[in-house]
């Protein structure tokens, strides 16, 4: 199991990370939305004080209080609502307010000393409210929380006329509010963490061929014919498809175990060269594989194929039997498009049309080679 046992969250620091760089929108405005309830209810309450004390010098120490918090949860609230706040940012601005916020509540009850039964109840739900409604690290909530609790007992032992008995059972039932908050709170962490880790695995399923591990042509129609050339530096979009010589004789004579070592190595080559998440390496077809390279321009194009080529055919993969003995070589088509360069509808499409007739090309011109063209006005056949 890769989650803590008792706080929820995953054993391994990066895929934590992860999980909360995933979840941060979500986080900093359910933190934004969370924080904006609770101070409109923490300013509404001092209808309570009114009701309680009258008009008057001590109510308005009160409304001071819920003041203070309505402006320390407010200023909260407001950032957390601006863009960027880090994981960490967020995590301290929902420990401020809910600090604040208790702090204050302490204060309040202490004024009103006859109504500790309530007070206790109130802050029950504050501890709810901490555990399971603002977004924050369960040990940082847990330890608000808990220092609530042991600050409010003594309160309620000193300023109220709570017998010693009722004291004991408010004091009991907080106790429970606290572990039952946190069994709640760290089943949620959890829940949220496999449906992350379910996520991620099915995404991987979706997008990848499982023998390479390289994308595969649902995610070439879905993800990348979309908006090509989107993340690029420059307005650019090269299209290299390879396919590896012979390939059938590879199998035919070293087995189809040694034919998959070959293709695996010959991808893991590709993706080695190239940079997820702007670059991708998509399994085509058998042994045919297709580089998307936003930003690249045919220059760069061509230079990196020609590289791929005299590595892969340099390259001796041990086979099966543990020996080094599986050679193979690919032939390769290079087309680039400038997508700022009017007539192209679909550029994507037009480039791996290209490359897939530069690379039959090559085959037909011996393989082993790279063929490359620039598609459209500035178009120069190789
Ligand atoms: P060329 O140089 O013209 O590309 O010849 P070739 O033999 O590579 O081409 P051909 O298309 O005739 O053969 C491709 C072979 O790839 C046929 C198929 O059995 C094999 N193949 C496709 N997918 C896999 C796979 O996942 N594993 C293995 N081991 N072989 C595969
Ligand atoms: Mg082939
Ligand atoms: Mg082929």
């Amino acid at each position: 199991m890769d989650i803590h046992p008792l706080t929820g969250e995953f054993l391994r620091a990066s895929k934590e990370t992860s999980f909360l760089e995933h979840k941060q929108e979500q986080t900093r405005a359910l933190l934004g939305f969370t924080l904006t309830f609770c101070t409109v209810f923490y300013l509404g309450f001092f209808a309570t004080d009114v009701a309680a004390l009258g008009w008057g010098p001590a109510a308005l120490s009160l409304l001071g209080a819920r003041v203070l918090v309505a402006l320390t949860a407010g200023t909260c609230a407001w950032l957390a609502w601006r863009r960027p706040l880090s994981v960490r940012a967020t995590r301290l601005v929902a420990t401020i307010a809910e600090s604040v916020a208790l702090g204050c509540f302490m204060f309040i009850t202490v004024q009103r000393p006859a109504e500790f039964h309530w007070h206790a109840m109130s802050l029950a739900i504050m501890l709810v409210v901490v555990y399971l409604y603002i977004p924050n690290r369960l040990s940082y909530a847990s330890a608000i929380a808990m220092l609530a609790t042991a600050g409010f007992v003594p309160l309620a032992a000193q300023h109220s006329a709570m017998s010693f008995a009722d004291t004991l059972t408010m004091g009991m039932l907080l106790v429970l509010v606290n572990t039952f908050g946190f069994l709640a709170a760290r089943r949620y962490n959890r829940v949220a963490r496999e449906e992350f880790r379910s996520h991620a695995v099915l995404k991987y399923a979706a997008e990848r061929d499982h023998l390479t591990g390289c994308f595969n042509r649902r995610y070439l129609h879905y993800q990348l014919m979309g908006e090509p050339g989107q993340e690029g530096a420059k307005p650019w979009l090269t299209i290299i498809l390879c396919d590896i010589d012979r390939f059938k004789q590879i199998n035919d004579t070293h087995g189809h175990g040694d034919g998959d070592i070959v293709l695996r190595g010959f991808a893991h080559m590709l993706q080695a060269a190239t940079r997820e998440p702007l670059e991708s390496v998509v399994r085509y077809g058998g042994e045919e594989f297709l580089l998307v390279l936003p930003g690249t321009d045919l220059g760069d194009g061509v230079r990196l194929a020609e590289r791929l080529r005299q590595t892969f055919a340099a390259t001796e993969l041990v086979a099966s039997d543990g020996v080094p003995r599986l050679r193979a070589t690919a032939s390769f088509g290079v087309a680039s498009v400038h997508l700022a360069q009017a007539g192209f509808t679909d550029p994507m499409r037009d480039a791996i049309a290209a490359a897939d007739d530069l690379m039959y090309q090559a085959k037909r011109n011996g393989r082993d080679r790279v063929e490359y063209l620039q598609l459209g006005a500035l178009a120069q056949a190789s």
